[in-house]
């Protein structure tokens, strides 16, 4: 006998959140429905009764019940048959159903399980204890349907992230893929062992981790996916689970990476030309030194100074400077690199490895490694020279850049990287003193400190002041008639403890600075001095060339300061010749121009100085007042071997008679250069062949005219 509902207990969950659920009761036996709706009302349930197939098809559509009990038989088609109906429902899918069987009836139970029951219960139904059963059925989905809803959650936190999630089993398979981020890296690869999945590095560390020999910190990977441009990184770490199983998480790094390269870049290289910086040039050095282990073996430190580079930088403008720049930088690249390549392998004697750098300005330096001798760092510092003599074209413009290279050693200068740079440096100055375009060993000799700038100039203020400066004269020779027909002024500073200190090394410190203002005043009033004595021991038809600055032509008492100085001594302006640099003529056109009018008017011989090295169109050079042009010595110093130098000498000879020009070739150091240029008949040559720059009493050769 079934006993009564009403004799049950009401069930324990509060009514309130029963009387939401609803219950179906799916059954063609009106007791067995009502008796179960009224036990399941009371403890606070939703009831509905359906009676066959098609109401309860019906019933799921608009009552959509919470749970449904079921009976296994029904008219109209067998309960398993609707079990298997309701299943297949959408809204069907999740819900509870409860079969309802007669006792002892295994096969339906198992039946009933196959065509997607829940569960079942027995006829005869103990009806107190039913709302218990509906319960527990109820809470179970509550909690089911509550893991999927964070399982969905955490699966679209994942999805946020910009990781990759991967699982994968103690046996080492891939299980699961989790991913976010559109770039992941192995998706479709479920299945797989993590050897196919992952590179060789992750898949390693990660069979270690499953082996349970991993780190106690999880290991971080790096690894690269395709190359080139679309190449990115990324980074695995592999972390253990207490199941035995693994989580490996992969992130993209290749941002990260990217900025991290930024800002080593900026931190280690000069923007401008590309090259190393000061800083890593001397890890470098420090590094080369440090595994240098053949004692044979030298390292050798190149300072390199571009020549006349300031004057460059002022007067084309600082675009102009920093394409030279550049490509001073290209070519000492460059020049290493095939030096490099060409390097037989294995050859010992051969420079392994080179490194340029930009120490700022027109600094650079030149890392050698592996030399057999001193010679071999000569050589390159030649190949250096010669790749730089090469004319540059720069936004028009097209000069002659040399370098002046100091060359300090290792061993033998030091073992200190920063020791050695200022031993390189010095012997940079060295090399400038020597006349430029020159290389110097740090030697003995050379002991004595170099002076800083702000030492130099005060240095220099003082010596002008107290009457420390020199001028020399270096006679100057008509090729047509063999004679001394004048010498050009040179400014000489002779240093107590550094010995002669270049011009290019105090001139453009004395142009910075102003001084030049004065001391070029000073030189004037030398050459005509020496012009008026002259002039009284018969030597009138001698003239000075005397060079000038930008800053002295730019005062506008310039003009009448020098005819006053030549009127005092008295002196004819015919005598006095003034040199005048390229591009000195780019920096103020117009105004320049006036003074030189006026120079000429005035009887004052103008000359380009360094020809060749500045940028002259043949359009200025036809408008200008001028006398005369020499050739820079750079173009002359390669006489007659180099066709390329031959080519320009002859056609700067050519130009400067096609525009009437005098034509003056300086730095003539051999018979065989003089022969070219008397061969293609040029009018004067100056150079230590001639004679060099000396005391006025120590000049020769000078003879009163015939
Ligand atoms: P510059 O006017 O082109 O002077 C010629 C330079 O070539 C001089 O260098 C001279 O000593 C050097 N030289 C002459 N013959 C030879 C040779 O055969 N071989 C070699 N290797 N060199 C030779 P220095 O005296 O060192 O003067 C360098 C520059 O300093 C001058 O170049 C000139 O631009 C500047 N300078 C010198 N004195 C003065 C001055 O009083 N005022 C100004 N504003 N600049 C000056
Ligand atoms: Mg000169
Ligand atoms: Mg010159």
């Amino acid at each position: 006998m079934t006993p009564s509902p009403a004799s049950t207990s009401p069930a324990t969950l509060p009514t309130q959140d029963k009387s939401q659920r609803r219950v179906l009761i799916i059954d063609d036996d009106p007791v067995f429905s009502l008796l179960a709706s009224e036990a399941l009302q009371q403890a606070g349930y939703d009831t509905r009764i359906a009676t066959d197939a098609r109401q309860a098809m019906s019933s799921f559509e608009d009552y959509k019940p919470d749970l449904a009990l079921l009976d296994v038989n029904l008219p109209g088609g067998n309960g398993f048959e609707i079990c298997a109906t309701l299943r297949s429902l959408a809204s069907a899918c999740d819900v509870p159903i409860v079969m309802v069987t007669g006792q002892n009836d295994t096969e339906s139970i198992a039946r009933a399980y196959d065509v997607g029951a829940t569960d079942f219960i027995h006829k005869p139904v103990l009806w107190p204890t039913l709302p218990h059963r509906v319960d527990f059925m109820l809470r179970a989905l509550d909690n089911l349907q509550a893991l999927r809803e964070s399982e969905r959650r955490n699966r679209a936190l994942l999805q946020a992230l910009p990781d990759t999630i991967y699982l994968v089993d103690s046996k080492g398979v891939l299980v699961e893929h989790i991913s976010g981020s559109e770039r992941n890296y192995g998706r479709g690869l479920v299945g797989k062992p993590l050897e196919d999945v992952f590179p060789g590095a992750v898949a390693r560390a990660a069979r270690q981790a499953l082996r349970g020999k991993s780190a106690t910190e999880p290991a971080s990977i790096e690894f690269k996916v395709r190359q080139g441009k679309g190449r990115r990184w990324f980074e695995a770490r592999v972390r253990p689970q207490a199941d035995g199983s693994l989580l490996i998480v992969i992130r993209d790094a290749t941002e990260r990476r990217e900025a991290k390269a930024r800002i080593e870049y900026l931190a280690y290289y000069d923007t401008l030309t590309r090259l190393p910086n000061r800083q890593l040039f001397v890890r470098a050095a420090a590094r080369a030194i440090a595994e240098s282990q053949e004692p044979a073996q030298l390292v050798a430190l190149l300072y390199l100074d571009l020549d006349r580079f300031k004057r460059i930088n002022d007067n084309l403008g600082h675009a102009v400077g920093n394409a030279l720049l550049q490509e001073v930088a290209r070519r000492l690249e460059q020049s290493l690199k095939t030096d490099d390549a060409s390097a037989p392998p294995g050859d010992k004697s051969a420079p392994a490895r080179h490194r340029v750098a930009r120490f700022g300005g027109d600094e650079f330096g030149v890392l050698l490694t592996g030399l057999g001798n001193e010679q071999q760092a000569v050589d390159i510092a030649n190949h250096i020279r010669g790749l730089l003599a090469e004319p540059f074209q720069c936004d028009g413009h097209r000069f002659v850049i040399t370098p002046s290279i100091g060359i300090a050693l290792y061993p033998r200068d030091g073992s200190d990287i920063e020791d050695l740079l200022v031993k390189a440096d010095m012997a940079m100055y060295q090399a400038k003193d020597h006349g430029r375009n020159a290389h110097a060993f740090y030697g003995q000799t050379m002991g004595m400190r170099s002076l800083g700038r702000l030492e130099l100039e005060n240095e220099l203020r003082r010596t002008f002041e107290s009457g420390g400066l020199q001028v020399h004269y270096q006679p100057k020779l008509d090729l047509a008639t063999g004679s001394i027909i004048g010498v050009e002024a040179l400014l000489r500073w002779p240093h107590a403890e550094r010995g002669w200190i270049s011009p290019d090394t105090f001139i453009p410190v004395a142009e910075e600075t102003g001084l030049i203002v004065p001391m070029g005043d000073w030189v004037i009033e030398q050459a005509c001095r020496q012009l008026a004595e002259w002039k009284s021991a018969g030597l009138a038809h001698l003239s000075v060339a005397v060079n000038v600055s930008v800053q002295q032509f730019a005062r506008e008492d310039f003009v009448d300061t020098v005819l006053r100085t030549l009127q005092q001594h008295g002196v004819q302006p015919q005598r006095l010749e003034l040199e005048i640099t390229e591009s000195l003529l780019m920096k103020n056109l117009e105004q320049t121009t006036a003074s030189m009018r006026r120079f000429r008017q005035a009887g004052i011989a103008l000359a380009i100085d360094d020809f060749g090295t500045g940028y002259s169109s043949l359009g200025y050079l036809r408008q200008l007042p001028l006398d005369a042009l020499k050739i820079d010595r750079s173009f002359v110093k390669d006489l007659p071997q180099s066709d390329d130098d031959a080519a320009i000498c002859a056609a700067i000879i050519a130009l400067a008679r096609e525009l009437k020009l005098k034509v003056i070739a300086e730095g003539v150091e051999n018979a065989a250069q003089l022969e070219f240029l008397r061969g293609h008949r040029c009018d004067q040559a100056q150079g230590y062949f001639i004679g060099r720059p000396v005391p006025v009493a120590q000049l020769q050769g000078l003879r009163a005219e015939s």
